[in-house]
């Protein structure tokens, strides 16, 4: 295939993945579904777990298991050494500037409720907004509600093109005195775009807005760079990116998190407790109430060393070969329109057939061994915008190979007989 020719640098200098290989690494991958092999190309809702990650999670049962942060005997120490080895992973992954500034949460969700209630709710008085974008998940629209609705504060939302791209004139128009905080998505979870979060940054920034990115999307694709971004917060979830589900992280400067009161109280989060007072501890400590999913963070670490020995590089190549074959093969269905065409974006595509319902052909492709996600996709005002219910969404990984989107055409090519 020529289709290599247009990659930008990092992506060409790639060497290409063994695929077969690549495969093995993900069990799941060679189970078949009603009799089908099975067609995962639903990775934007939850990825595939690499060996690596069962094995360092079911390791960890097997020879460490203990609370973390607590006791002194051996296999305390091990859990917490190898539960905090995942926050220095973190830290390198999104290149933080202190691993103390990563904050272990369940996920993107924990995340910004922990803003929203520490940063945010505190300094919202009437009449002040929080600003959005068109295309953002409900869990990062419903958090803000929240702590507006306490505080007498409003949304105000960011508008995009039809073609699913951030107008981003008409952010910055917004960014006036009265936006105590924006919230965008680096990637969006149903169109793909990747916003061009380092300029946004630049004009929240220059008056004073902090800037909170929604990650969930761009880890999985993306070098993540805070420093470079130029971001006050950051958020993602770990099974979204090879690692076990109830394991996140939210990476916010040094200065918000120690201006920020703890969220949940109670054990591994103090320094010393008197019913006259509290003292908390620093953070990232001062944040993390309770026991934590102390394997889930050991798997999330063996899922950064995984992605980093496959090469970031390598699997963006490959999904932008995928994506490419994808867009091209869906276009060949008659009456098939794809939502959302950014320049910039990664491999999720979502799409409509004229006549059939997205649920109809989720449940038929299911038949078939597919898995694509239909539904709102958790994003009702993105579906409003495009005044749609629903969309069919193929979200690809470089596990995915053109064989399985070839399955996907052809299967929506026969199932669509029977749905007319
Ligand atoms: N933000 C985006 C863009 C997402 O795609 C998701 C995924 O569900 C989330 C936030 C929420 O992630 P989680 O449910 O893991 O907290």
């Amino acid at each position: 295939s020529t289709s290599h020719a247009h990659d930008s640098s990092a992506a060409d200098a790639a060497p290409a993945l063994d695929i077969d290989r690549i495969r093995a690494d993900f069990p799941v991958l060679a189970r078949s579904v009603h009799g089908k092999p099975l067609v995962y190309l639903d990775n934007a809702n939850t990825s595939q777990k690499p060996l690596a990650v069962i094995e360092a999670t079911d390791h960890f049962y097997r020879t460490s298991n203990a609370n973390v942060a607590r006791a002194v005997h051996a296999l305390g120490a091990e859990a917490t050494d190898a539960y905090e080895a995942t926050r220095d992973k973190l830290a390198r992954f999104v290149n933080a500037p202190s691993r103390d500034e990563i904050i272990f949460t369940s996920g993107t969700t924990q995340a910004t409720n922990l803003v929203a209630y520490s940063f945010a709710l505190p300094r919202l008085v009437p009449g002040d907004t929080i600003l959005v974008t068109q295309m953002e998940h409900h869990a990062n629209i419903v958090p803000w509600q929240l702590v507006c609705a306490r505080a007498g504060a409003k949304l105000k939302v960011a508008p995009i093109s039809q073609s699913g791209e951030l107008l981003v004139d008409r952010f910055v128009e917004l960014l006036t005195a009265d936006v105590k905080l924006a919230c965008v998505t680096h990637v969006s979870n149903v169109l793909g775009t990747i916003n061009p979060i380092a300029r946004l940054a630049r004009e929240c920034r220059r008056r004073g807005i902090p800037l909170l990115v929604d990650g969930s999307q761009a880890a999985p694709h993306l070098p993540i760079d805070v420093r470079a971004l130029g971001c006050d917060f950051y958020a993602l979830t770990g099974h979204k990116m090879f690692g076990p589900t109830g394991t996140g992280m939210l990476w916010a400067r040094r200065e918000h998190l120690e201006a920020m009161p703890p969220f949940f109280g109670g054990g591994e989060m103090i320094r010393e407790v008197r019913f006259e007072g509290t003292t908390f501890a620093d953070p990232p400590h001062k944040f993390e109430a309770g026991t934590p999913n102390v394997a889930g963070f050991v798997g999330l670490g063996a899922a950064i060393d995984y992605m980093d020995s496959v090469g970031l590089a390598a699997m963006a190549a490959r999904e932008k070969a995928l994506l490419e074959h994808a867009n091209t093969a869906l276009r060949s269905v008659p009456g098939l329109r794809v939502i959302g065409e950014a320049a910039d974006k990664v491999a999720v595509i979502s799409f409509l057939i004229d006549g059939v319902h997205a649920h109809d052909l989720a449940t038929l492709l299911d038949l078939e061994g597919i898995a694509v996600r239909s539904g709102h996709h958790c994003a009702h005002p993105l579906m409003q915008f495009y005044g749609v219910a629903a969309t069919l969404r193929a979200s690809l990984a470089f596990y995915n190979t053109h064989d399985e989107i070839d399955a996907l055409v052809a299967a929506i090519g026969r199932v669509r007989k029977l749905l007319a």
